[in-house]
């Protein structure tokens, strides 16, 4: 793209507006561009984006790999598709490499729905800063609602800090399980937990039906004490087959009630602020440190700092203090 004139800006904006598809990859290839002039024009667009966006539903799902994410997505989508949605598929992996591993979003993982002329894959953002990486989710998000996607799914892998970052972009965050092991909770992070708004039980087919009871009443029981009396959503526990489009029927009645839920109360409403300030923070935080590491004056007087630290001839605080003095902070 050669340097984007405030009149291409419009002319995009109103085509993906229009739903054009290939105005849609174009707009979130700007979005994920690093160049400074593009990420300017990226934020431009999106300014005249925002008033058409925000009214998608936005669902977070996460599992460990091999979990059924993909399976259940692909799935999920084609059911919702057929019943006149449109799905926009997202994705934050920060580890994600584009040489192999497994591209969270890739189409090739989502057979069938990358063929539905109403649904839109798109792989997680390259590599990067998990900040850096879910800022591009989220404003590809912005992008996708615009194009009139009323449902948005947003996939990340069951490991790191990437599900938080993920809860924190969507309306309700869905958290896959595999049958067995449930008396250990397989040693899923309580955090994780506290983050569902629904846990659902994969592969509960075939041989696995029982045991996926099992688990369901595990988890049943684990909620039961996370889950403070008097709270205005109990997660469900519920058991699915991906492969099978088994329970997934049940599993989406249950996202829109609780969307109905959350609208009726406000509940959404403060959801979406709050994340809002949230992202503000986190943006100034990742912002401040990157000043903070490229400015010449921290660059040279850190090794210094950082050598009489390990000698003793300072303290941590001191150090810090410094610096941020040196910032004039
Ligand atoms: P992901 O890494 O979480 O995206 O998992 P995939 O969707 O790639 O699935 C991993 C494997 O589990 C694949 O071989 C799938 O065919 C299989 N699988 C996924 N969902 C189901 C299911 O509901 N039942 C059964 N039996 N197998 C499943």
């Amino acid at each position: 793209m050669t340097r984007p004139e405030k009149l291409d800006l419009d002319d995009l904006a109103s085509r993906v507006i229009a739903g054009e598809r290939a105005a849609l990859g174009r707009a979130i290839t700007l979005v994920e561009s690093r160049r400074p002039d593009h990420e300017r024009a990226a934020q431009e667009l999106l300014l005249k984006l925002l008033p058409h966006s925000g009214k998608a539903y936005r669902v977070g799902i996460t599992g460990v790999p091999g979990v059924g994410k993909s399976t259940t997505i692909d799935t999920l989508g084609r059911n919702l598709t057929a019943r006149g949605h449109k799905v926009a598929v997202l994705a934050v992996d920060p580890s994600s490499q584009r040489t192999g591993g497994s591209i969270l979003g890739d189409k090739t993982r989502m057979a069938g729905l990358a063929m539905d002329p109403n649904a839109f894959i798109r792989p997680s953002p390259a590599a990067g800063t998990l900040g850096g990486v879910a800022r591009r989710t989220r404003e590809s998000m912005v992008v996708c609602e615009a194009a009139g996607f009323d449902v948005v799914l947003v996939e990340t892998v069951g490991i790191g800090q990437s599900e938080t970052a993920v809860a924190d972009m969507v309306d309700f965050f869905l958290v896959l399980l595999l049958p067995g092991a449930g008396d250990d909770l397989q040693g899923i992070k309580k955090g994780v937990i506290e983050l569902a708004d629904m846990l659902a039980v994969n592969k509960a087919d075939g041989d696995n039906a029982a045991r996926a009871r099992r688990a369901i009443s595990d988890y049943r029981a684990a909620l039961q004490i996370l889950v403070p009396p008097g709270a205005a959503w109990t997660p469900p526990v519920l058991a699915i087959s991906g492969l099978n489009n088994i329970g997934l029927d049940e599993m989406w009645a249950e996202v829109e009630r609780h969307r109905a839920l959350s609208e009726k109360s406000g509940a959404l409403g403060a959801r979406r602020n709050e994340q809002q300030i949230k992202w503000l923070w986190s943006m100034l935080e990742e912002g401040m440190i990157q000043r903070l590491k490229s400015d010449p004056r921290v660059k040279a007087r850190l090794p210094v700092l950082e050598a009489d630290l390990r000698q003793g001839r300072t303290t941590a605080t001191l150090a810090a203090t410094e610096i941020l003095k040196l910032l004039g902070i």
